[in-house]
């Protein structure tokens, strides 16, 4: 609650809402929508004021009930405007108020029906438009109890009143009106079990493909088969560090590893034999790096890293172990005497040159390392 509070008046200056808006609609652009929404269904508290007076002023009522129907209706709209512009209604889990409204309409419209007098038969259809109003808003639990409060109520007064005033309210039109209401308030209901059964399919197709999209994205950023970066993400991440770089002046390096003979183990072992050692090379790389690094496969049994602050020698001991480490590691079960080595090339990023001329250097220091006879590390 506080948390949307401080984000209403954090967003209050940016408003650009119109003077007329903002006195019809509240100050507040995070509960105007719900405002507007509202408007929608106290629209009908208008039009029934409406036809109260007329009702008055042709003596089909008592003018004592009819201002009380006018007044209350009338505080009731008032009171449900306020409640959502002041944002009050944010403390419930329907702060648009929802099922409180179209009960508190049913309500009325049972009172009007009550105090009506020979006007009343208009009370039914403000009880199906009120009905109509939770169709598009409720839950199905909350469509079940409207419906059997508006059956039971507007039921309840359609009886009552053809025993207490059966000139105005004549029993056999009031049967026919109980009819009705048995018949229309529950097909209501219906429509709006369909409509809630329809939101939690979209909802549900809707989660779906968020979570294939992020299953997607996901897919299209990784190697398939060690489950590090691609290259061409590993190319948007040295896009952000070279940004970063600018901005803070924090150095960083790039780091090029290549498996020394490697297509003599896939000639030896077979395939699946390189591509454990591919898998097992990932796995200890990313084990043995700084979570800060960042490992990529840059294509084939080549690899590259991104790491923040190489030109500090601590950051340069987690590469060196890796070099020890790999060359004496198990790196296929199907090979367990099986041991590769890996040639790097290091170099540290210099401001305002281009990622392709960095690389290039390291792939100038790796072509070196090799030159020296393989399983060590050059720095340029
Ligand atoms: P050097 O020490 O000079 O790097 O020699 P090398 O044998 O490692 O290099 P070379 O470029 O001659 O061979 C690389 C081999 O990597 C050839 C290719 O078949 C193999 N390779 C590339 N991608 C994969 C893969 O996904 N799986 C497997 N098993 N092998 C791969
Ligand atoms: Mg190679
Ligand atoms: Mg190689």
């Amino acid at each position: 609650m506080s948390q949307t509070l401080a984000s209403a008046s954090s967003t209050h200056f940016a408003d650009d809402a119109g003077f007329f808006t903002r006195a019809l609609l509240g100050a507040n652009p995070l509960y105007r929508k719900l405002v507007w929404r509202s408007a929608i269904g106290l629209a009908p508290y208008g039009v029934s004021v409406l036809l109260v007076v007329y009702a008055m002023a042709r003596g089909l009522c008592e003018t004592r009930q009819g201002w009380f129907l006018c007044v209350g209706m009338l505080a009731t709209v008032i009171a449900f405007h306020l409640a959502l512009r002041s944002g009050w209604s944010q403390r419930f889990k329907d702060p648009g108020l929802s099922l409180a409204g179209v009960l508190t309409g049913m309500s009325w419209t049972v009172l009007a029906y009550l105090f009506s007098g020979a006007a009343h038969a208009t009370q039914l259809l403000f009880l199906g438009l009120t009905m109509g109003m939770g169709v598009f808003n409720l839950n199905a639990r909350h469509l079940r109890l409207t419906c059997l409060y508006g059956v039971t109520t507007m039921g309840a007064a359609i009886i009552a009143m053809t025993q207490i005033a059966p000139d105005q309210y004549p029993p056999k039109i009031g049967y026919y009106y109980l009819a009705l209401l048995v018949i229309c308030l529950p097909t209501l209901m219906a429509v709006g079990m369909q409509r809630v059964k329809l939101t939690h399919k979209l909802n549900r197709q809707k989660s779906e493909l968020t979570e294939a999209l992020t299953r997607l994205k996901e897919i299209s950023i990784r190697d398939e088969l060690t489950g590090l970066y691609n290259r061409g993400h590993m190319i948007e991440l040295m896009k952000h560090a070279v940004a970063r770089q600018q901005r803070t002046g924090e150095k960083f390096s790039f780091v090029m590893f290549d498996l020394d003979y490697f297509k003599r183990v896939n000639d030896t072992h077979g395939h699946g034999v390189g591509d454990d050692v591919l898998r097992s090379f990932a796995s200890m790389a990313t084990g043995i790096l700084r979570k800060s690094d960042v490992l990529a496969r840059w294509g084939g049994e080549e690899f590259v890293a991104v790491c923040p602050q190489t030109d500090d020698p601590h950051a340069m001991v987690g590469i060196e172990r890796l070099l020890r480490e790999w060359s004496h590691a198990e790196v296929s079960a199907q090979a367990p005497q099986l041991r590769v080595s890996f040639s790097a090339g290091i170099t540290t990023y210099l401001a305002d040159e281009a990622i392709e001329t960095a690389l290039g250097r390291a792939d100038q220091a790796l072509y070196e390392a090799k030159a020296k006879g393989r399983n060590c590390i050059v720095r340029l």
